[in-house]
C-alpha cells in the first residue's frame, strides 16, 4: 500500500481543485492513504499534512483557486530545505509526492526528486509556458475571462471611438496574449518573444482609424518590453497621429479566479488519474501533461529551465487577420 501526499505551488490555476479531487479519489480507488500539504512547499516543511478521504475533496470541482492553498517558499530553494521536507514526509509514512503547479514548482519537484525522494509533478500554469504539456491546467479559463474582457471593452470602445490597451499575464511567455489576441480579434499583439518597434503599432492604429472603424484592440502581454503602461506613456507623446483616444486596461490576478471551465476540469481530472497511474507503474522524476491528445509523461529534467516557444504559426494568422 502507498502513501502519497498532493500539493499545490506557486501561482493557483483554475482546476487546481479538479486536480487535487482526481489524485485523492484516483489513490483511495487504489486503496492508498492519501495527505494533503496545506500551503506548498512551506507546509511540507512545517508539517501541515492532513489524510485526506473523498468526502474531504467534495463539492470542489467547479471551484477557482485551490482548497490547499499555494505559498511560495524560498526555504524550499535551498537543499537543507528539501532535506527537511524529506524528514517530514518519512516520519509520516508517506513514501511520494504530487506536485501541481508551474515552472517554478516543477524546478523544485525536480531538485526533490534529485534527493533521492519519488516525485510526480502535474502541469498546471495559466501562463502555458511548461514544456513537456500542450496544454496546462488553468490556460483555457484564464483564456476565456480575457476574452470576455476583450468583448465588453469592444462594445464601450465602439461608443466612444477608443483604442483599447489591454494587458494580459502570462509573465515572460505570450500564450495568452496571442490566443487572445487571436480569438478576440485584435489589431495588435504585442509578445515578449518578439520585439517590435512601438511606431509599427501607433501605424497600425492610425490605418484602422483612418479605414472608419469604431474601435481599436490591442492586446499586450504583461513581460512584452512594451507593456500597457510603457505604451500609454510612447503613446502620451504621439497622440495626435493616432486617431483613437487610447485606454489602458490591466486585466491582472482577475483572469485567475474564475471557476474553471469544462475544458480545464477534465484537463485536470485527467492529470490526476494519470500521476496516480504513473505512481502505479513505478515512475517518478515525470511531469504529467497532454500531447497529442493523450495523458503523457515527461522527465522533470527534460521540463526544467525550459520555457515553451511561442507558435509563430499563430503569430501569422494574428497578422492576417487583424
Ligand atoms: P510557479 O510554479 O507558478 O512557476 P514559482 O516560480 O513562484 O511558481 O515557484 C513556486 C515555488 O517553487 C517557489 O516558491 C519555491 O518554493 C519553489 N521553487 C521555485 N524555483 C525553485 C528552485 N530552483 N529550486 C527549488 N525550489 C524552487
Amino acid at each position: 500500500m502507498r502513501h502519497v501526499a498532493v500539493l499545490t505551488s506557486g501561482g493557483d490555476a483554475p482546476g487546481m481543485n479538479a486536480a487535487i479531487r482526481a489524485v485523492v479519489r484516483c489513490g483511495v480507488a487504489k486503496g492508498w492513504g492519501m495527505y494533503g500539504v496545506h500551503n506548498g512547499y512551506s507546509g511540507l516543511i512545517s508539517g501541515n499534512i492532513r489524510e485526506m478521504g473523498t468526502r474531504d475533496v467534495g463539492g470542489i470541482l467547479q471551484k477557482g483557486g485551490t482548497i490547499l492553498g499555494s505559498a511560495r517558499c524560498e526555504e524550499f530553494k535551498t537543499e537543507n530545505g528539501r532535506r527537511k521536507a524529506i524528514r517530514i514526509m518519512s516520519q509520516s509514512g508517506i513514501d511520494t509526492l504530487v506536485v501541481i503547479g508551474g515552472n517554478g514548482s516543477q524546478t523544485g519537484s525536480f531538485h526533490l526528486n534529485k534527493l533521492g525522494f519519488p516525485v510526480v509533478g502535474i502541469a498546471s500554469t495559466i501562463d502555458n509556458d511548461l514544456c513537456g504539456s500542450e496544454m496546462t491546467i488553468g490556460v483555457d479559463t484564464a483564456l476565456n475571462i480575457a476574452l470576455e474582457a476583450i468583448d465588453r471593452l469592444k462594445v464601450t470602445a465602439s461608443s466612444h471611438h477608443r483604442a483599447f490597451l489591454i494587458e494580459v499575464m502570462g509573465r515572460k511567455c505570450g500564450y495568452i496574449a496571442l490566443m487572445a489576441g487571436l480569438a478576440g480579434g485584435a489589431e495588435y499583439v504585442l509578445l515578449p518573444e518578439i520585439e517590435i518597434d512601438p511606431e509599427e503599432v501607433a501605424e497600425s492604429l492610425r490605418l484602422a482609424y483612418e479605414k472608419g472603424k469604431e474601435h481599436a484592440i490591442i492586446v499586450v502581454a504583461e513581460g512584452a518590453k512594451y507593456n500597457a503602461d510603457a505604451l500609454t506613456a510612447y503613446f502620451d507623446n504621439n497622440k495626435e497621429r493616432l486617431g483613437f483616444k487610447i485606454r489602458a486596461t490591466i486585466l491582472g490576478h482577475v483572469q485567475r479566479g474564475g471557476a474553471p471551465g469544462a475544458f480545464d476540469r477534465i484537463l485536470a481530472s485527467r492529470f490526476g488519474n494519470g500521476a496516480i497511474e504513473a505512481i502505479d507503474r513505478g515512475e517518478s522524476g515525470v511531469l504529467v501533461g497532454l500531447n497529442k491528445g493523450k495523458i503523457t509523461t515527461t522527465p522533470l529534467e527534460e521540463v526544467v529551465g525550459k520555457t515553451k516557444e511561442i507558435s509563430m504559426e499563430m503569430v501569422k494568422l494574428a497578422h492576417i487577420l487583424d
